[in-house]
């Protein structure tokens, strides 16, 4: 049941509620919140009234609505990303899926598989009281996880500055939080950058932000897998969480970790005979990359063993033939589609990072359909996918074993004055053995330039060709 969660967060606006009225001229110490009796509060919480709804909302598009729990219950219509439904309940189905279930339309409820929809409860309490203000919050549900925070109010030298408290949820998030102290600045140095409602990238999208805005620092948090967020500001009544790697507080020099100097390697058309290779000089350089893929039969321990070493596994495409691909968009899904599904069954991963075969730039595909990219670039996007181009060329596709020592000439001449740099690289077998060969001195140099490597998550810097 979800009868919890209100209460607490009724408990939550009760006290600030009642700080304010008691503390009106704003002198009091804060330590006069201990005269509260027991039926003040109960006083309170009866004068402040909750309203609680719990709403689905989609992460992605397109996503089924089916008629029951569970992919062999028929399609009763689709929806798209940033749709937002009435959450009836919750089930799950024999492979241990979680649906949720909404009320679709006015008249009917449909289910949506839980890896679509984010589950997301809303309470707004409105106290009555002169001098009160409205404590809204969100609590974000993922399945076996409840993690809440609440932003209330404290009076701190006759000014009002907020204070932010969090839970540490049952997942192990850990959160630090500042208290009304001294003012700081968040500026953000990735382009762009997504803002969450939450510490960590399984959080719904809640806008998104660019390079150089400045916003109010709420607080610092860690993620499960120790990955630092930023807590910000973002509007005048939202806060929002920033990846950490992708900010900086003003007036700390950034150092080589917070300069946002960021460089993804990226490899194409795997996996191959070197897959391994590569993923073992990753690991000892404790480098993480990205993998954009293509459907190679009996290669499945490959594409497992990217994700188990903890890379990203990316989409590129399942036959990589121009001719099927861009020849119609209905072409180009029904690839996409097969790769994703390969994918997904084979490791688990359900991604939505994709580059297109030649990039997005690509003129060959005129030959089979003039001007299906800008079709493409615009439909992937509206789709949820987060398509990566890239602005360092290794140039190992200009041709079959080129030299080392060229490969790492080419990235080095490619990085310039860039910030963030997505470095193709092919993990294509035997052609391109040199660029195994190359590997290790071109993470060395990138790492002296003070850039941090990442794998690409959906909250990466999108690299994309004009
Ligand atoms: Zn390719």
């Amino acid at each position: 049941m979800n009868s919890k969660i209100p209460i607490k967060r009724i408990l939550c606006a009760a006290v600030a509620a009642v700080m304010f009225s008691s503390l009106a001229a704003c002198t009091a110490p804060l330590s006069k919140t201990k005269d509260l009796t027991a039926s003040s509060l109960e006083f309170v919480v009866a004068n402040a009234p909750a309203v609680s709804t719990r709403k689905v909302v989609i992460k992605a598009s397109p996503a089924n609505i089916r008629s029951g729990p569970g992919r062999n219950y028929s399609v009763i219509g689709r929806t798209q990303k940033g749709k937002s439904f009435d959450y009836l309940g919750t089930k799950k189905d024999n492979r241990k899926n979680v649906w949720y279930k909404i009320q679709y339309t006015k008249t009917k409820t449909g289910w949506v598989i839980s890896s679509l929809g984010k589950l997301t409860a809303v309470t707004t309490t409105k106290a009555t009281t002169a001098a009160s203000k409205t404590t809204s919050s969100t609590t974000s549900v993922t399945e076996g996880t409840v993690s809440t925070t609440t932003t209330s109010w404290m009076c701190v030298s006759s000014i009002h500055k907020p204070k932010t408290t969090a839970s540490t949820t049952p997942t192990g998030t850990t959160t630090t939080t500042t208290a009304a102290a001294r003012k700081k600045n968040l500026i953000i140095s990735g382009n762009p950058v997504n803002v969450r409602s939450g510490a960590g990238k399984n959080y719904s999208k809640i806008g998104s932000t660019s390079r150089g805005k400045k916003y109010e620092l709420l607080g610092t948090e860690k993620d499960s897998s120790g990955t630092k967020w930023y807590k910000i500001q973002y509007t005048a009544s939202k806060a929002g969480w920033v990846l950490g790697s992708l900010a900086y507080i003003e007036g700390e020099k950034p150092n080589n970790k917070d300069n946002g100097k960021v460089a993804y390697l990226t490899f194409d058309d795997g996996p191959s005979v070197n897959t391994i290779k590569i993923l073992d000089i990753l690991d000892k350089y404790n480098v993480k990359a990205t993998f954009f893929v293509i459907y190679h039969g009996n290669m499945k321990s490959k594409y497992q063993e990217i994700v188990k070493r903890g890379h990203t596994l990316a989409l590129h495409s399942y036959t990589h033939d121009y001719s099927k691909i861009y020849k119609s968009e209905k072409g180009y899904y029904s690839d996409l589609n097969k790769i994703h599904d390969y994918v997904e069954k084979t490791t688990g991963v359900d991604s939505k990072i994709i580059r297109f075969p030649g990039g997005s730039s690509n003129t060959v595909s005129n030959k089979y359909n003039k001007g299906i990219m800008k079709t493409l670039k615009k439909s992937v996007t509206k789709n949820g996918y987060y398509y990566h181009d890239w602005n360092v060329s290794s140039g190992d596709a200009a041709g079959r074993n080129i030299k080392a020592s060229k490969l790492l000439k080419n990235v080095k001449s490619g990085i310039g004055k860039k910030k963030v740099i997505n470095v193709l690289m092919h993990d294509t077998g035997k052609s391109k053995m040199t660029t195994v060969e190359a590997l290790p001195s071109i993470i060395e140099y990138i790492r002296s330039q003070g850039y941090s490597f990442e794998a690409i998550t959906e909250d990466s810097t999108l690299i994309q060709h004009g």
